[in-house]
C-alpha cells in the first residue's frame, strides 16, 4: 500500500531501527517505547489488522509469530519473559493500519485490560 507508513518502513523509505528480517516478516523498535525493551513485527504483506491477515492467509499469523519465536530465543526475551499484544479498531487505540504485534519485554510488565 503506498501511502501506508509501514508498508514504507518495510521498504526502507522511512528509516527504522530493524532488530528483525526474515522472507516474510520485518521487526523494527517503536518510535515510542511503553517498556524497556518494545519492538514492532509487521508482515512485509500488507493487511489492515489482525482480523484480515488470518481471514487473508492464517500463514501469515505463524510467519509473524516464528519470528517473534526465532528474535525471543536470540536474544533475552524468551529467558526473561515477554508480552505480545496487537491492537484491532478504537477502542484498543489502534493508530497504524498495517497489522503489527507489539513485543514488550526487558524489565515486569504491569497488569493490562483497562
Ligand atoms: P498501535 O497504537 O497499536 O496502532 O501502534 C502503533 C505503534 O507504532 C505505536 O506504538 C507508535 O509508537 C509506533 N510508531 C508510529 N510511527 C512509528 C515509526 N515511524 N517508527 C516506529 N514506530 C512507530
Ligand atoms: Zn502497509
Amino acid at each position: 500500500m503506498s501511502d501506508c507508513l509501514f508498508c514504507k518502513i518495510i521498504k526502507g523509505d522511512i528509516p527504522s531501527q530493524k532488530i528483525y528480517e526474515d522472507d516474510f516478516v520485518f521487526g523494527f523498535k517503536d518510535l515510542n517505547p511503553m517498556a524497556k525493551i518494545h519492538h514492532l513485527f509487521v508482515h512485509k504483506e500488507h493487511t489492515g489488522n489482525v482480523n484480515e491477515l488470518v481471514e487473508t492467509s492464517p500463514k501469515q499469523l505463524a510467519d509473524v509469530y516464528l519470528a517473534i519465536s526465532k528474535f525471543s530465543k536470540e536474544s533475552d526475551l524468551e529467558r526473561e519473559g515477554f508480552r505480545v499484544v496487537t491492537n484491532v479498531g478504537p477502542n484498543a487505540g489502534q493508530t497504524v493500519f498495517h497489522t503489527h504485534f507489539h513485543v514488550l519485554g526487558g524489565e515486569r510488565l504491569g497488569h493490562f485490560g483497562s
